[in-house]
């Protein structure tokens, strides 16, 4: 681990991205050495799950910290030819050092899974409590904003793209800071990709006209995600994707009544088709976002150092307490029970 913000002392927010920058190129070529084992941890309960992989509470027997683990089946991993991201999200996890972004403490593999253990964040996902509470307050909305701002800066300074940006990847944790979550889709890219990934209500218009895009794609989702905290839904919602996808070419944005002017403006010109006029991708880059009108009570590097009075937070009582997490049947833990070890599938998985 290279630079870690939790030893940036007074850092601005541009000086800790110029340190982070440094030693990317190094950082990025090392492997990264196992460092527990699945012994070492006792297993509390589901979180939640992916399409291939289980997320589970577990208590580390000796130091008695809780982490999230998450669990991949290697075998389901290579079936859906998840392969290569999931060699890119412990990548990418083990290099990244954010405090609005979830941090690989542990990662270790055994015969039928892989597993990568982060700190568990127990507020529960902004998912559940958007929908418990409707929508968000404006001063909430600029709050979790300006964190996901932040965290996309930083990403962008070290050429990540994130390509998954929802409600669902995003935790509260006991204090009310957030942190983005699931590096699944996330990639180290110089330039453009092509790639169809992430969630229809999420996608920008150039992923689905199969355009090469780049980091543009986060903005817009951020876009998405500014207007779905303060209205309480999407603004491209629709039953079917294919109706969803015709919605975000068209991208004819209606607010509701409450948004007012500087809100629209800032989300209008995030959810904006033509990406030469798309803020965050213009020359000011991530500037125009910082310094738009509706985050002009935003003290950045105050909220990068946590020390702003979050708004609201989780009713929280220990670092273990998983209230926020809803019991539920998992399919991946009953594939798991039936998966055997074969030796073959190794060679996939090499730099795990
Ligand atoms: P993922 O497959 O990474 O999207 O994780 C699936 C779900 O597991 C998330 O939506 C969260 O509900 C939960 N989860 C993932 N990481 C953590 C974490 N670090 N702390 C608490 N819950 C987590």
């Amino acid at each position: 681990m290279g630079v870690e913000w939790e030893k940036c002392g007074n850092d601005s927010v541009e000086e800790y991205l110029t340190r982070s920058k440094n030693d990317i190129e190094d950082r990025w070529k090392e492997t990264g050495n196992s460092n527990a084992s699945i012994t070492d941890f006792t297993i509390i309960k589901n979180l939640g799950e992916g399409s291939f992989g289980l997320v589970k509470l577990v208590e580390h027997k000796q130091t008695r910290q809780f982490y999230a683990m998450k669990m991949l089946i290697k075998a389901k991993v290579i079936k859906l030819k998840q392969v290569e991201h999931t060699m890119n999200e412990k990548k990418v996890l083990s290099i990244i050092s954010h405090p609005f972004l979830v941090n690989l403490k542990y990662h270790f593999k055994d015969p039928i899974n892989l597993y990568m253990l982060m700190e568990f964040i127990n507020g529960g996902e902004m998912f559940y409590h958007l929908q418990k509470q409707r929508k968000f307050s404006e001063p909430l909305t600029r709050f979790f904003g300006a964190q996901v701002v932040l965290a996309f800066e930083y990403l962008h300074y070290l050429e990540i793209l994130f390509r998954d940006l929802k409600p669902e990847n995003i935790l509260i944790d006991a204090h009310g800071f957030l942190k983005v979550t699931d590096f699944g889709f996330a990639k180290r890219v110089k330039g453009r990709t092509w790639t169809l990934c992430g969630t229809p209500e999420y996608l920008a218009p150039e992923i689905i006209m199969a355009k090469g895009y780049g980091g543009a794609v986060d903005w817009w989702a951020v876009g998405v995600l500014i207007y779905e905290m303060a209205a309480g839904r999407s603004p491209f919602c629709a039953d079917q994707p294919i109706q969803i996808y015709e919605k975000i070419v068209a991208g004819k944005v209606k607010f509701p009544s409450h948004f007012g002017d500087d809100i629209k403006d800032l989300v209008r010109n995030l959810l904006q088709v033509d990406l030469s006029r798309r803020f965050g991708n213009l020359k000011n880059g991530v500037h125009d976002i910082k310094n738009h009108a509706w985050f002009k009570s935003t003290d950045w590097n105050t909220i990068f150092h946590r020390k702003e009075i979050p708004p609201w937070k989780p009713d929280v009582s220990n670092a273990g307490d998983s209230r926020h997490f809803q019991p539920f049947d998992s399919e991946i833990a009953k594939e798991e029970s039936k998966q055997k070890a074969v030796e073959d599938y190794d060679k996939f998985f090499a730099d795990f």
